[in-house]
């Protein structure tokens, strides 16, 4: 089911809430997104229950994902705009709701689920709140209901404070005068289910959440491979991922190539020069001329020389090894050259 931004005069009476279940033993975290009723459906089988979101996704994934809203736009863009449409005339209404709906709309299409069931619930917040002829109730109403919706994103700190889970965010001055409930649900049915159910600000949903994997002794761990968190049982986990894990192998394979590829090439080069020392010592032996030796001295330095481009070559894969020794037995015809 898909959340429309329109304005209407029907909205949705029954409250939309978000549920969070975590596995441990599976490593998952699992997100619905809807009424009581239908996320209840839906965690019984029912396939056709009427959600807007229901994900399941690798444990620690809501926390590692989370971004703090520095330049306050769900207060400029979301929240406000709405709340100023409930006090001025009803020209300038469509204007203002324009506004909130683009951004709202956009965090419900590519956002996170928190940030999701935020525009969902605060764009039903107003719709509500229309409702009543009372204009001056109708925004203390908007405000009391999606008030607590907007402190998490405004008032968390970075990503990192909430994967220490040892931290306490809640000492933040900005929660000073409120406390923070949490709903947790066992519904009905079977196999039983805990869930952890947002309502009114998405706070202590994010605590429980820190204070499970405190308690399950998991760690937040940075992937050596794509960079990203992730929640491992120990500290000596360094990837995040099968496909990480893959990327990581072949990379490894390619390095065992390279190492062999340069061994390789070091046993073809000792072997020639060793036929050239070979060949100077007995050139010495048969006592070849004084010019000859000092040009044969010198072809070998060049060789030496030579060799070496030809190694950057098979480094930089601009010629095969099998050509290289190709070449270095093509070098044998010129020592050979000295002695005839
Ligand atoms: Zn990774």
């Amino acid at each position: 089911m898909e959340f429309t931004f329109e304005r209407t005069d029907t909205p949705a009476l029954e409250r939309y809430e978000i549920a969070l279940l975590l596995d441990r033993k599976k490593m998952k975290e699992h997100i619905l997104i809807g009424t009581r009723s239908e996320i209840r459906r839906r965690l019984n089988g029912d396939k056709d229950a009427e959600l807007f979101h229901d994900e399941e996704r690798p444990l620690g994934t809501l926390l590692t994902e989370f971004e703090q809203d520095k330049e306050k736009a769900w207060n400029q863009y979301g929240t406000m705009p709405l709340w100023n449409a409930l006090h001025t005339n009803r020209f300038e209404q469509p204007a203002l709701e324009k506004t909130a709906r683009e951004f709202l709309e956009a965090r419900y299409k590519f956002g996170t689920p928190l940030e999701k069931y935020a525009a969902i619930r605060i764009w039903n917040g107003y719709c509500r709140a229309r409702l009543p002829a009372d204009r001056p109730k109708a925004a203390d109403d908007y405000m009391a209901d999606i008030s607590g919706l907007k402190t998490l994103f405004l008032y968390t700190e970075k990503r990192e404070v909430l994967m220490k889970t040892k931290s306490r965010m809640i000492e933040s001055k900005a929660f000073v005068k409120e406390d923070f409930g949490l709903d947790l649900w066992y519904p009905t049915g079977n196999p039983d289910f805990e869930c952890a159910m947002g309502y009114h600000n998405l706070f202590p949903l994010v605590l429980y959440y820190q204070r499970r994997v405190a308690e399950w002794q998991l760690f937040f761990q940075k992937c050596s491979v794509c960079g990203k968190y992730f929640l491992a049982p120990s500290q000596r986990y360094s990837i995040c991922s099968e496909v990480c894990r893959k990327m990581q192998a072949k990379k490894s394979k390619q390095e065992f190539d390279d190492r062999a590829r340069s061994n390789q090439y070091d046993m073809i080069y000792k072997n020639v020069c060793q036929r050239w020392r070979n060949r100077i010592n007995k050139a010495k032996r048969i006592g070849l001329a004084e010019d000859r030796m000092e040009e044969m001295n010198k072809a070998f330095l060049q060789f030496k020389q030579s060799a070496l481009e030809q190694k950057k070559k098979v480094g930089s894969r601009k010629i095969t090894l099998m050509e290289f020794q190709d070449w270095m037995d093509a070098q044998d015809s010129i020592l050979n050259g000295f002695l005839e």
